[in-house]
């Protein structure tokens, strides 16, 4: 079978695909609450990497595989020629495939034309899955994402106009109580100014390791409870008007499991979190040490 360099991070929704790491780390590798990838350097394995993974499977298997993802932080930082080639492989060796999904970085973005992102789309590309963790510009420099909300927008509507489906997620509590609100409501502008076809609601997890975790260590960032953090997610989805965004707060690490399409459940999902946040009851939220990333 396929041998993995450290841990392996993908999307809840690519539970069931084949994860395959065309690139190793992440090619940032600098922002204050991510552990994913501070135990390896960024490099590229590219589509000799990925040609021996796929030799290590049997034919029956490949036979079966529909989608696939390709890790690690950030496979859209290779080369636009490499990812292509990478995409050429995967449509020989895996007959069956459907859909490719990456992670992107808006920087990434920036360096790749709208043509070259047709054409990612054209060879099998089926979703790009970008963090905007934030529409706030001082938590995103805060948390040292390198990059600002306009080139976040920016990156997520050219994925949208080269035609691929774009997966935004966000990050719930990342401004603790302090920015909460703020943060809620610059997040849902950035958000309705993307209208993207899925976002994906996180919850700050303080990881050993991390700057984040220091400052917490040091009494100079106080996480927010769950309480604190539905009431901000509430904020959030109240300020979304987006046209047909599914949106799911599915990961591991959020204390209430939500999802719909918001064009027609929005108020559903407004009208359980008010439920909850009026009784307090506690009892239908995850357990703090049930959270995972
Ligand atoms: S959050 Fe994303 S961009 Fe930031 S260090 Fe982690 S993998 Fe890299």
């Amino acid at each position: 079978m396929i041998k993995y360099e450290g841990s392996i991070w993908r999307p809840p929704s690519e539970a069931r695909s084949l994860i395959l790491q065309a690139t190793v780390g992440c090619s940032h590798n600098a922002c204050t609450f991510c552990v994913s990838y501070k135990d390896r350097k960024y490099r590229i394995r590219g589509a000799s990497g990925i040609k021996e993974d796929l030799q290590r499977l049997p034919k029956n298997y490949k036979a079966g595989v529909r989608r696939v993802f390709l890790a690690d932080g950030n496979a859209l930082s290779m080369p636009t020629d490499e990812l292509l080639n990478v995409l050429r492989i995967l449509n020989q060796e895996l007959p069956g495939l459907e859909r490719v999904g990456v992670y992107g970085y808006a920087k990434d973005v920036r360096e790749k034309g709208i043509g070259d992102l047709k054409d990612l789309h054209q060879a099998g590309l089926g979703i790009v899955y970008l963090g905007l963790e934030t529409g706030d510009d001082e938590l995103l420099r805060w948390s040292r994402k390198g990059v600002t909300t306009k080139e976040n927008i920016s990156a997520s509507l050219k994925i949208r106009k080269a035609g691929i489906p774009l997966s935004l997620t966000i990050i719930l509590g990342l401004g603790g109580i302090e920015h909460s609100e703020r943060h809620a409501r610059a997040t849902a502008d950035a958000l309705n100014a993307i209208d993207p076809e899925y976002v994906g609601a996180l919850t700050l997890m303080i990881a050993k390791g991390t700057p984040l975790h220091e400052l917490v260590q040091q009494g100079k960032f106080r996480p927010m409870n769950a309480m604190e953090i539905l009431i901000e997610l509430r904020t959030l989805i109240n300020g979304l008007q987006l046209t047909n965004c599914i949106f799911r707060t599915n990961h591991a690490s959020n204390y209430l499991p939500l999802g719909g399409t918001l064009s027609k459940d929005k108020q559903a999902i407004l009208d359980i979190l008010d439920e909850v946040i009026r009784s307090g009851d506690k009892t239908s939220l995850r357990p703090e040490y049930y959270r995972g990333l």
